[in-house]
């Protein structure tokens, strides 16, 4: 068999991943070579790791949300003091156990995202956090590559945000840009100007869109940013047009089932509608999302591609390729 890195062929993807099935083998799929392209930085290690942080017991989070407001809930009165009063040592100790249990499954790329509009608001320094993101990822994570991405809430006035884009940009550490937070809220002019000051830097972009919001918002935000990829984009599959556009301009859906499941957007994991954008020519991808609050890898993810969504073996290996080409040369 060749190396096991990003040009494995589909063959070997297909006979690794048959043999974790049959040997139902954690193990296994773990030595699989796979990426996560949709995850947030500091949500990504164990839960375990805000225990360990705080003096006090934190209920863990529950194994379903309710809905959106139920989740944020639970990160604004749980998890945001902990960073709060941890400062930076603490954010240093959540993003290496984010990426001490990234590589632990096997990813060999991940594009993860850094909320910097939230570093504003706890008031701490972001030279300081983006020192950190640098000297972390020039640690070795066993044969796990990190491209640090800019998250940015579209709460956040993006006027008042540039200053910090343009200082994340100049520091050469972030290789894409993610818009995420509430989908009602409006793309205004500002966001655009981001999106196109950090595309003309070379930055790949990304935002989140079609995960509450209807099929057409995908096509909008996706033309209004001139996005790479969309973070979900689930709803697609509501619109045959939406689907063909997609398709047409090659974009990638960087999908999260569990996230889904556990925020209530979809009633069934068995319900998910990536399959079905699979078999129609869309590039999807599995991916953690917030693995603190979901607990589910993506080792666990492609189990249940099998299990509880029945894909075959070679189409699970197409979805894992489908990733692993979004790798950059370097
Ligand atoms: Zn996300």
């Amino acid at each position: 068999m060749e190396k096991l890195n990003q040009h494995i062929s589909l063959d070997d993807l297909v006979s690794l991943l048959k043999a974790a099935f049959e040997e139902k083998s954690y193990n296994i799929m773990s030595k699989i070579p796979k990426t996560d392209l949709h995850t947030h930085g500091l949500l990504s290690g164990p839960f375990g790791c805000y225990q360990r942080l705080s003096k006090a017991y934190i209920p863990p989070p529950p194994n379903h949300f309710g809905d959106f407001k139920e989740f944020n809930t639970y990160i604004i009165r749980e998890l945001r003091p902990i960073i709060q009063a941890n400062g930076l040592k603490g954010i240093r100790k959540l993003i290496k156990a984010g990426f001490e249990r990234t590589a632990s499954e096997g990813v060999i790329y991940t594009e993860m995202s850094f909320d910097i509009s939230a570093m504003a608001a706890f008031d701490i320094p972001i030279d300081e956090f983006f020192n950190i993101i640098d000297e972390e990822t020039k640690l070795i994570y066993p044969g796990l590559w990190v491209c640090p991405e800019i998250g940015l809430n579209r709460a956040q006035d993006p006027v008042d945000m540039f200053r910090y884009i343009e200082k994340a940009v100049g520091t050469g550490i972030f290789k894409s840009i993610d818009l995420y937070g509430d989908e009602n809220i409006k793309i205004s002019k500002g966001f655009i100007d981001i999106f196109n000051f950090v595309q003309s830097h070379g930055l790949k972009v990304k935002a989140h869109v079609g995960e509450t919001g209807d099929a057409d918002s995908i096509k909008k935000t996706v033309c209004n940013l001139n996005l790479d990829s969309v973070q979900h984009g689930i709803t697609a599959a509501n619109s045959p047009d939406i689907i063909n556009f997609l398709a047409k301009r090659n974009i990638v859906l960087n999908m999260c089932p569990a996230s889904n499941y556990k925020l209530g957007l979809i009633q069934k994991t068995e319900e998910h509608p990536l399959y079905d954008l699979f078999k129609k020519g869309i590039r999807i991808t599995i991916n953690t999302d917030d693995f603190t609050l979901f607990n589910t890898s993506i080792c666990d993810e492609l189990f249940n591609l099998k299990w509880k969504m029945g894909l075959k073996s070679e189409e699970i290996a197409q979805i894992i390729r489908y990733g692993l080409k979004e790798i950059p040369v370097r």
